[in-house]
């Protein structure tokens, strides 16, 4: 029987799986519940090689940014619309500490494809942005305007007739059409899903700020405990938390807001206002880069979850191993195999 796939969850992990399956001329039919907020819309979409506390090199970023990249200018070029962002990103060193560290890991060979080795000096204004301690200028970095992305691959696939609203119970019948597959891509939710609930997922909610900020025409993204990024029409958002405890997914917390003000405040010199503020909840099962492959006693159902915080960067080459696996059978990298997970 010709593979026909129901893709349940219309976010980075699904959307991405769609494009894959159309790249190889399978069906499908997306069925998203079409929630406004969704750790997909609201996500800061950043792409950075150098990250983390101890500024290590983003786990095998020679080849996944790349493959990423690649592929979102294919898309881009498809739809006639550009969502993907090469923009350098600033990194502020938070401390000596850190200063220290970073003279260090800046010597070491793989890091320096990624560092700019002639940024403007000063490295920022320093009447806007506060560097007491230094910091660099990193390449190969940008952003994705996540909810572009989906907006417009939603409209090519209604346009083609494989996304629909609503919710799926994983049936492979959806609305009479019979499907050979229905691959689970529903995020965090997974967790609380009884085919799913053994997977040992460590979920964060994440909040961030959309401004109006004055920062003398910064174009770049600039970073020291939180994120400024601007955006094409003027404004800027600010963020994320990082929140393992959390009651309400979809709704920001007073705390959080604060949490945020208080390290926008050791970053950003100016005055601001605060427009909005968004929340949504990142899939994170730790010490995965993410998880794929096919439930233990449903064959036909399979899984594509786990993108964490660097859903952007990992999504087509997840996306990729996932349909290779699906329709070729070829083996999943143990590093993102479900079935390693039993
Ligand atoms: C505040 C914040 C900041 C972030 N910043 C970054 C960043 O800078 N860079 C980066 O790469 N990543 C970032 N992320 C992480 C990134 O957003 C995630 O990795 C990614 O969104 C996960 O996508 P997903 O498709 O697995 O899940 P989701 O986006 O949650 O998508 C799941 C979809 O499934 C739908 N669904 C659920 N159940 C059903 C059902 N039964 N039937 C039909 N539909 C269903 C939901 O409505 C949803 O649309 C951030 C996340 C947050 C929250």
């Amino acid at each position: 029987m010709k593979p026909r796939i129901l893709i349940i969850g219309g976010g980075l992990a699904g959307t991405t799986v769609a494009w894959r399956l159309l790249e190889r001329g399978v069906p499908f039919m997306i069925v998203d519940r079409d929630e406004p907020l969704t750790s997909s819309k609201v996500a800061a979409g950043l792409v950075t090689p150098i990250t983390g506390m101890r500024l290590n090199l983003n786990w095998r970023y020679d080849t996944i940014h790349p493959e990423a990249l690649a592929f979102y200018r294919s898309v881009e070029q498809r739809l006639g619309t550009l969502f993907y962002h090469e923009v350098p990103i600033v990194r502020l060193l938070r401390d000596e500490g850190m200063a220290e560290l970073w003279r260090n890991r800046s010597r070491q060979a793989e890091i320096q494809p990624y560092v700019n080795p002639a940024p403007q000096m000063p490295l920022v204004d320093e009447e806007v942005f506060s560097a007491p301690h230094g910091g660099f200028e990193m390449r190969h970095s940008g952003w994705m305007d996540t909810a572009a992305y989906l907006q417009a691959s939603r409209r090519h696939f209604e346009s083609l007739g494989c996304w629909q609203t609503g919710e799926s119970d994983g049936s492979l019948v959806w609305r009479g059409e019979v499907f050979t597959h229905a691959v689970f891509c529903i995020g965090w939710e997974a967790a609380r899903h009884p085919w799913f609930d053994w997977v040992p997922f460590r979920s964060a909610r994440g909040t961030v700020l959309k401004l109006q900020a004055d920062t003398q025409g910064e174009r770049r993204i600039i970073n020291r405990g939180c994120w400024l990024i601007p955006r094409a029409d003027g404004t800027f958002r600010a963020g994320p938390t990082y929140e393992l405890d959390f009651d309400v997914p979809f709704k920001p917390s007073p705390e959080s807001i604060l949490e945020l003000e208080v390290k926008l405040h050791r970053l950003y010199k100016g005055r601001y206002a605060v427009l909005d503020a968004q929340t949504g909840v990142r899939p994170i099962v730790p010490r995965k880069r993410a998880l794929i492959g096919f439930h233990p006693a449903r064959p036909q159902v399979g899984f594509v979850n786990g993108l964490g915080s660097k859903g952007v960067l990992r999504a087509p080459w997840v996306a990729r191993q996932f349909v290779e696996h699906l329709l070729d059978a070829k083996p999943v990298e143990a590093e993102l195999d479900l079935a390693q997970n039993l």
